[in-house]
């Protein structure tokens, strides 16, 4: 049943042809739905009748969409309205104005019935949603011993409201998630990726991720940089013709880097906060944050056992804080404890360590990743079991998934 049942949507459009398609398409999933074709008119309306959902267009005579989306901001009694612009202005600039007047989501035409309806209702649902599409480390394993899990290395997509898509590591998943936004996104993508560090279970799939190649498509790509090198130097190091056979000079679509210190910004009202890992390297974990609500990505990362002479209290009482309280923590929990013993200082934590963090930072949802490529679908399935007896031991309120390949959350 979709959300949309019983919502009150107003659409204003100046073109009768839209505003008859998206009536009758909102209505077949049992929307109530109000359409007007002036915007001066439509402002009056909208202030008496209260809908749940406006639909704007952008161009339109008289009051513009900015000028109303600004209007109705200004409204006190809207206050829950949820705005949404629907224009074939497909730039940028336009997308972020409206953002900023207090749009909640912005569509863009021609009308793609199932990716207009998927959006709307994210938008009103106003939830973030997380899809894993590689959750293995260090090296991808394909064959039948990693069907349940998935063979693919490092990626995770997370879709905010008002179409914001951040990417989080190109290992070889990210080949999937490519598959997936060719078939399923309108005409321009803008994503931010942000890469935890150039190791290759994190970074060779980039090259293979379709929607770089594709005019009028918009990346910031950001990490930290490695002493002198930049980010972009990183990224182009793998795609120099040697290694791969075509350079960055063919990415078509707009590609920017951006390199990351240690530090907190805000991309389009969600946080963005990073913190260095403790990896061979530099390697930056983040925290994003919106409305409330976090989900933090630390990989790759060694947490030394207490018993450990490189045990470090300081380190472990920053990257509780820095975890403090997120609903999600997805991290590299890449050996048993067992294994551990014969890989400490390989970078990687093991699960009792895993646990104890994710208990004292007060993590809601912990999901472990980065599993070693020696191990199979059962041997995650027994870390996971680990990982769940010994939060019950400590009558942690943490719950603890290992997330397979395209499986999705919504917080
Ligand atoms: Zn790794
Ligand atoms: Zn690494």
């Amino acid at each position: 049943m979709s959300i949309l049942k019983n919502i009150i949507i107003h659409i204003v459009d100046d073109d009768p042809g839209t505003l008859l398609i998206l009536k009758s398409l909102l209505e077949g999933y049992k929307a109530k739905v109000i359409t007007s074709s002036s915007s001066t008119e439509a402002i009056v309306e909208i202030k008496r009748t209260k809908p749940d959902v406006v639909i704007l267009d952008l161009m339109m005579p008289g009051i513009d969409g900015l000028d109303m989306c600004r209007l109705l901001r200004q409204e006190p009694n809207l206050e829950n309205l949820k705005i949404v612009i629907f224009s074939g202005k497909t730039y940028e600039h336009d997308q972020q104005r409206a953002l900023e007047l207090g749009a909640d989501g912005y569509l863009t035409k021609p009308l793609d019935n199932e990716v207009f309806i998927k959006h709307l209702e994210d938008i009103i649902e106003d939830k973030i949603e997380l899809t894993y599409w590689g959750v293995r480390g260090t090296l991808p394993v394909p064959g039948k011993e990693s069907l349940k899990y998935g063979g693919n290395t490092c990626c995770v997509s997370i879709q905010f409201p008002k179409n914001n898509l951040f990417i989080l590591d190109a290992g070889s998943g990210i080949k999937q998630l490519s598959n997936h936004l060719l078939s399923t996104q309108g005409p321009k993508l803008h994503a931010k990726i942000l890469i935890s560090h150039p190791h290759w279970d994190h970074i060779n799939a980039l090259p293979f991720f379709v929607p770089l190649y594709i005019p009028g498509n918009e990346f910031e790509i950001l990490g930290a940089s490695h002493g002198d090198i930049t980010m972009r130097e990183l990224i182009s190091a793998q795609m120099d013709g040697v290694y791969f056979p075509i350079t960055m000079k063919e990415f078509a679509s707009r590609t920017y880097f951006r390199n990351l210190k240690e530090e907190e910004i805000e991309i389009n009202n969600i946080k963005l906060k990073t913190m260095l890992l403790s990896h061979p390297g530099t390697c930056l974990g983040y925290r994003l944050e919106y409305k409330n609500r976090s989900i933090c990505y630390i990989t790759d990362n060694e947490l030394f056992p207490e018993n450990s002479r490189n045990y470090n209290l300081d380190y472990w009482e920053k990257l509780t804080a820095f975890l403090s309280s997120a609903d999600i923590l997805i991290t590299d929990t890449t050996y048993t404890d067992e294994e551990y013993k014969q890989k400490s200082t390989w970078g990687h934590s093991s699960v009792s360590q895993v646990v104890k963090l994710a208990h004292q930072a007060g993590v809601k949802e912990l999901h472990i990743i980065h599993h070693d490529p020696d191990q199979n679908d059962d041997d995650i399935d027994m870390k996971l079991k680990t990982a769940q007896k010994l939060l019950a031991e400590m009558n942690s309120k943490t719950k603890c998934i290992a997330p397979r390949e395209r499986q999705s959350f919504k917080v």
